[in-house]
């Protein structure tokens, strides 16, 4: 897997964290509680994959750089 970090802005990281905390690790940016929306996602483990990808997952939690 490629490598990623947390967001520069701590402020965002600490609203997703308190966010993801409340939902018991689903991905506080979506509805579904459902498997592939546990963080992290299956959306941000497939642009990892991505090799053209660049940028944060869908919250902003993480970033690839
Ligand atoms: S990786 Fe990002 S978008 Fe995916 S579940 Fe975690 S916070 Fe949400």
């Amino acid at each position: 897997m490629a490598k990623f970090r947390l967001n520069d802005d701590k402020e965002l990281v600490a609203k997703i964290r308190e966010g993801l905390k409340a939902t018991g690790g689903y991905c506080p940016c979506r509805l579904q509680h459902t498997p592939e929306n546990l963080c992290i996602c299956k959306e941000f483990k497939e642009q990892l994959e991505d090799p053209d990808f660049h940028g944060s997952c869908h919250c902003g939690l993480y970033v690839k750089d």
